[in-house]
């Protein structure tokens, strides 16, 4: 990918020297009030935790972000990772805004802030280990640069690319919030049972990955800045990241009612039709048959 020089965006926070590491947990109850919805990337058992908490949820009743927070800090120029984010987050705002134009609707762009360790959110207390994930309430993705490490050694996913889709993916739910859909989902919570959450739950994510192709299709029309091997990047990263691949690896056996993401053929698939017509309506897993 060749994204250097290209512009960065305004709207990444750094957090990171804020520390917030101690004295946060997780909450392991469910239904929550409104705003409470986490949606991550994977399944968080990868890293030691109940998934259920992950696509649940992070125990509200902190205080209000925005009252314990050092204002927001660009960061620094010399730091490539960062800038490299910032530039992957800027055409998603190009990309995003002038799709949702189209449609008939204005874009809000999402913030994203780094941090490391432990992050105070609209959702409650984020903690590294959860990988990347958006909150609904503060409209903004949370991602601790050390997953693309996790991404790389751990899960078998490297490449720029990899990390240019696991930010459109996060990007992907800010835009199902901006259409109402995270808001209807969240409101099923508690009124279906548990393996009916998780299919829901499957189909929000697959929308996410393709979204995530359908801004990568804009991306590389309007700046011819990918490469085959790119593409390859984000597919092999989408199914090293599928419940299947996961649960494979972590615990032998596959489960299929248990997944929360969907496996890696599904996530590859929903990825390349994004990919493919770069349409919005070619993402409606949720009146999809087969996913
Ligand atoms: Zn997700």
């Amino acid at each position: 990918m060749k994204w250097e020089g290209q512009r960065q965006s305004e709207n990444v926070e750094d957090r990171r020297g804020e520390g917030g590491g101690g004295g946060f947990r997780l909450g392991g109850g469910r239904g929550i009030g409104v705003g409470s919805i986490v949606i991550a990337l994977v399944g968080g058992w990868i890293f030691g935790i109940n998934p259920l908490t992950i696509l649940g949820v992070l125990e509200g009743g902190g205080p209000a972000p925005s009252a314990q927070q050092a204002p927001a800090q660009a960061p620094p120029a010399n730091d490539t990772m960062a800038t490299f984010v910032s530039t992957v987050l800027a055409d998603t705002e190009d990309v995003w805004g002038s799709v949702m134009k189209t449609g008939g609707v204005a874009y809000r762009e999402p913030k994203l802030v780094l941090f490391r360790g432990g992050v105070a959110t609209a959702c409650g207390t984020g903690q590294s280990a959860m990988g990347p994930f958006y909150c609904p309430g503060d409209q903004k993705v949370y991602l601790d640069l050390g997953f693309f490490d996790t991404l790389r050694s751990r899960l078998g996913a490297p490449g720029d690319f990899a990390q240019a889709y696991v930010i459109s993916h996060e990007v992907g739910h800010h835009v199902q919030n901006l259409m109402g859909i995270t808001g209807k989902v969240d409101g099923m919570r508690g009124r279906v049972s548990e393996t009916q959450m998780n299919a829901l739950s499957v189909r929000v994510e697959l929308q996410a990955d393709c979204f995530a192709g359908v801004w990568t299709h804009h991306s590389q029309k309007g700046k011819g800045w990918l490469d085959r091997a790119d593409i390859d990047e984000a597919l092999n990263a989408a199914a090293q990241i599928g419940d299947d691949m996961l649960q494979r690896k972590s615990q032998g056996s596959v489960v299929p009612e248990s997944f929360t993401h969907g496996s890696s053929q599904q996530r590859q698939t929903w990825f390349k039709r994004g990919l493919e017509s770069g349409a919005v309506a070619q993402c409606n897993t949720f009146d999809a048959r087969g996913l």
